[in-house]
């Protein structure tokens, strides 16, 4: 997990640095130098560098920095200084330093003493001991923070931790810092006395401190000044004496330097390298940004802090609650969350984004449930309504069923009724029309003669034979009407008789030609037979072949008032027999052709002509269902006021 928490960590990185303007951009860089006084490997200086080099870092484009580390622990001659300077001007002469901060007294009082070297930057100092420094170099552009180690309450803090303490064992060495710690204690001693014993441990080797220290009575504890270099000249690093000390002390070890902390003692008001390493640094920043370093008042007391170690604390049974409000305390025991939480904040993260998954699989699910609900109920529906509808349907078609056997029914009726009427009419009308003609002769056999010189009778004579001859042409009328009325409701019910025979075709028309040509008897109108040779037989009722023709012939006779109508009888390409009846007469307008074949359709054209015998509609009718039922066609041309044109086919037997 922490390599994945690594891995964010780089990515982000990485990320920023594409939108991080590069040096290249021309933006300006601040050089840093930062001098220390010890070597790196030295506790102390390493914090203080860290300290400035964590603030420095928070903006890395503008600032550069340079570390120097001038080693005076270890060499301190004059000669030795010189080489420095010597060094410091080759490697720096052509670089504009914008600030130089300096760790301890050493490296303060060369960089003031050597200021050219550093371009004069203007300086900040940390961890300088000597309190007088800043007013002994009253320099214009400097200003930083001295070492103020606070034994003083360091002690105040053991008597509060301890309160039967009744002395105090400090151990001091004889080096620089050793002395001025030493000074500093014995400046407050009389402050104590009476209340506070104090013991020291000096001028002795390693061995004899720890066992002094080993055998402390209670009541007792250690102040840790400083120990580097024992009664022998044995050097030892901080962590190396703390942590030898600690290891044979029986009471708590008390102390001023946050290098010991940690390592050993339980803690006291902590002057911090890495504080005032921040602290440096950020006045620094300060300067560089254009405040003047004399408006920046020097630190003292402020850089340090109360700091406890609560490992040690524990150790000594003594109770961390009455440690100073504001302390910093190490070593607290990590609770669960804090050791684990970047994993538990990337697990929480995981959990909620999986609750909000099933949150949302959840509510999907049931929004799919929804409308398949939906769905269902509309497929009931459906369903419902088409079992509706069918029962509808099932229900119509039975009344329809039932209409139909209704009306089939009154159709047999119809055509009984119009079979017996027909029937009922043509026997007395045979009889009024027979009488008429007996009457007829008898009148011009016995009365007209009577009335040759009699004027007044002759006239009388001339309009009763008028009469009787309008009773015998309305009287045949009638009969056509009727026989036509029979003919159709038969043939519609297959009740007609098809007296079916082999017919000579040739013959059939030489026949029908005395018949038709009396259509043309009284009308100037000529009439024409073109009929072919040879023509092929035909299957038929001749009777009906000849209604056909009479049909067709007596329409055009009957619509036709001068020019000519004729009738041309072939055989086409396929063998049928081909008979077209044309005519000069009136026409018949193109919307109503296609009605003309249809019982009792009549065109509903006016004509002024009062000779046209009124017919019934029933002719084509009839005629069209003669030639199908032979399998044959007949159709219609016409044009209005130009005459018309009728054409049957019918299959022959050749
Ligand atoms: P109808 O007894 O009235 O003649 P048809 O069925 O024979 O009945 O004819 C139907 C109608 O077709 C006629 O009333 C007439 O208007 C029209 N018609 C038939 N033949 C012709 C024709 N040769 N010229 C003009 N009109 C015709």
């Amino acid at each position: 997990m922490s390599r994945y928490h690594n891995l964010v960590l780089i990515l982000l990185v990485f990320v920023l640095s594409l939108f991080a303007p590069a040096e290249s951009d021309g933006q300006l860089i601040r050089r840093v130098l930062l001098l220390n006084s010890y070597n790196r490997d030295m506790l102390w200086t390493d914090s203080i560098t860290r300290g400035v080099s964590e603030v420095l870092a928070t903006d890395s484009t503008s600032y550069k920095m340079y570390v120097e580390h001038m080693d005076t622990k270890n060499y301190f001659s004059p000669e030795y200084l010189e080489l420095l300077k010597e060094q410091y001007r080759f490697k720096y002469n052509d670089v504009a330093f914008d600030a130089i901060i300096v760790s301890d007294d050493n490296a303060a009082n060369f960089a003031v003493n050597n200021r050219s070297l550093f371009n004069d930057a203007p300086i900040v100092f940390c961890g300088v001991n000597d309190l007088e420094f800043h007013k002994k170099h009253d320099l214009p552009n400097m200003t930083g923070i001295l070492e103020f180690t606070d034994i003083r309450l360091t002690i105040e803090a053991a008597l509060r931790l301890q309160p039967d303490l009744k002395r105090m064992y400090v151990v001091v060495d004889d080096t620089t810092t050793g002395q001025l710690s030493r000074k500093l204690i014995n400046d407050i001693l009389p402050d104590y006395r009476g209340r506070l014993d104090f013991a020291w441990i000096d001028k002795m080797s390693m061995s004899e401190v720890k066992k002094t220290i080993s055998n402390l009575a209670q009541g007792s504890a250690v102040l840790l000044a400083s120990f580097n270099r024992d009664r022998l000249g044995n050097w030892y690093t901080y962590t190396e004496s703390i942590t030898q000390l600690r290891s044979v002390t029986s009471v708590p070890i008390y102390g001023m330097w946050d290098f010991y902390l940690g390592r050993g003692i339980v803690g006291g008001m902590i002057t911090s390298g890495y504080r005032q390493g921040v602290m440096a640094a950020e006045i620094a920043l300060d300067i560089m940004n254009g405040r003047p370093a004399s408006d920046i008042e020097v630190i003292t007391q402020d850089s340090n802090q109360y700091m406890f170690d609560l490992k040690e604390l524990e150790s000594f049974e003594l109770n961390p609650d009455l440690i100073p409000k504001n302390s910093v305390v190490i070593n607290k025991p990590i609770n669960l969350y804090e050791r684990y939480r970047s994993q538990i904040l990337i697990a929480g993260l995981l959990v909620l984004m999986m609750i909000l998954f099933i949150f949302k699989l959840l509510a999907s699910n049931r929004a799919r449930r929804n409308v398949e609900n939906e769905l269902e109920e509309m497929n009931k529906y459906q369903e419902s309504l088409i079992e509706q509808r069918t029962e509808e349907l099932v229900q119509r078609s039975r009344e329809l069923e039932m209409a139909n056997h209704e009306l089939k029914k009154v159709d047999n009726l119809k055509t009984a009724v119009v079979n017996t009427v027909s029937h009922d009419l043509r026997t007395p009308l045979t009889s009024v029309l027979g009488f008429c003609k007996i009457i007829e002769r008898d009148f011009i056999k016995y009365f007209e003669p009577l009335c040759v010189d009699h004027a007044e009778l002759g006239e009388r004579s001339e309009r009763i034979r008028k009469n009787l001859g309008i009773i015998e042409s309305e009287g045949e009328r009638l009969t056509r009407l009727i026989n036509d009325f029979l003919d159709l409701s038969k043939i519609d019910a297959g009740d007609i008789a098809w007296n079916d025979v082999s017919i000579d075709t040739n013959e059939l028309f030489v026949q029908a030609l005395p018949i038709l040509e009396g259509y043309f008897t009284a009308t100037a109108v000529k009439f024409h037979m073109d009929v072919d040779e040879d023509l092929p037989r035909i299957v038929a009722d001749p009777d009906r072949l000849l209604q056909v023709l009479n049909n067709l012939v007596g329409n055009a006779a009957k619509f036709t008032f001068h020019g000519s109508v004729n009738l041309r009888v072939t055989t086409t390409e396929g063998g049928w027999l081909k008979a077209t009846v044309s005519d000069t007469g009136m026409g018949i307008p193109e919307e109503e052709l296609a009605n003309i074949f249809d019982k009792f359709y009549q065109v509903t054209q006016s004509t002024s002509n009062t000779n046209i015998v009124r017919g019934s509609g029933m002719g084509l009718a009839i005629s069209k269902r003669i030639v199908e039922h032979y399998g044959g066609m007949i159709s219609a041309e016409s044009k209005h006021d130009y005459g018309s044109s009728f054409t049957f086919i019918i299959p022959t037997t050749r």
